[in-house]
């Protein structure tokens, strides 16, 4: 960054995700999730720095060139389901308009082929065909939220990357969405879901990830973390204990700013478990970094 700051935005995210897989990569806002993302579309700044690898379907796209990128991951290996269609879609053109440009991007479709497969991938996103001709701001937020959906649809990615795709949209909506998505899981792709939402992840997620400044601290079976045993690392017990039908109860404080990280654990100033051991920071083995877990029998009583 300018004056030679560096921002550790990610750090030793290690993770994999099988076809009809959904995994929730859930945090507060500004954690790195993200930061993630661009990184598995090669959307970063030019200024980032990447090191290790991330093989989607054979092609470690932190290492591939922008031209593989286009023309192999961008909606053929990943689609994207984005944060806000408002923001992704183009105002001033149709739904069918942008789902035709898409499809003759992505796969090739000849002109008099257009109308049967532009309805065709509407549909595999239970968008209506009569609202095909509609205009974004013509749209409610879930019938957006679903265009969008079947635009990263069209290319057959076996990843899809949901970036926040409930932000803003009612709970109603919310569990519309996520149902929607799970469906294209169990249709045989991998789902990566990244949100700050732990309902929608309860609902949606075989696996979930928890993010803290940067690091996955932990990575837990859905049914494990949000039932029994429960969650192993005091910040994701405070986020469960922050949920409006648990304790309703937010954690103390406010996440380290990136650049300028403790040099222990991360949370050590949040954490009520915090020791002098906590001075070294804890790497994430067998699904969990810390040096003090809580324990199912604290889960059960707290
Ligand atoms: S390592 Fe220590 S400070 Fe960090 S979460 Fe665990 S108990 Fe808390």
């Amino acid at each position: 960054m300018r004056g030679g700051r560096h921002v550790a935005a990610v750090t030793d995210a290690s993770f994999d995700l099988a076809a009809g897989e959904c995994l929730a990569l859930v945090g507060e806002s500004g954690c790195g999730k993200s930061v993630l993302a661009s990184a598995l579309l090669g959307l970063l700044p030019g200024n980032a720095e990447t090191a290790g690898s991330a093989v989607v379907d054979g092609i470690d796209v932190l290492a591939a060139d922008e031209r593989t990128l286009a023309r192999t991951v961008r909606g053929r290996r990943i689609g994207l389901v984005p944060q806000s269609p408002a923001a992704h879609l183009t105002p001033v053109r149709t739904v069918r308009a942008q789902l035709e440009e898409t499809l003759r991007a992505l796969t090739g479709t000849r002109r008099k082929e257009l109308a049967a497969a532009t309805e065709a991938a509407a549909a595999r996103a239970a968008f209506p065909p009569g609202h095909l001709d509609a205009y974004l701001h013509e749209l409610s937020g879930g019938l957006a939220q679903r265009a969008a959906t079947a635009m990263a649809l069209i290319g057959d990615a076996p990843l899809l990357l949901a970036d926040e795709p409930t932000t803003g949209l009612d709970r109603d909506l919310v569990d519309r969405t996520v149902d929607e998505l799970r469906r294209h899981a169990d249709d045989g792709r991998a789902l990566l879901m990244i949100t700050h939402d732990l309902a929608a992840a309860e609902r949606i997620a075989d696996r979930v990830a928890v993010m803290y400044a940067g690091r996955i601290v932990e990575l837990a079976d859905a049914t494990g973390l949000f039932g029994r045993p429960g969650p192993r690392h005091p910040y994701t017990r405070g986020l469960l204990d922050a949920l409006p039908e648990r304790d309703f109860t937010p954690v103390p404080g406010l996440p380290p700013a990136l650049d300028a990280l403790p040099a222990g654990c991360a949370f050590a100033p949040r954490c009520p478990r915090t020791t002098d051991a906590c001075g070294t920071a804890p790497f994430l083995t067998a699904g969990l970094a810390c040096h003090h877990p809580v324990t199912p029998v604290e889960t059960r009583h707290a």
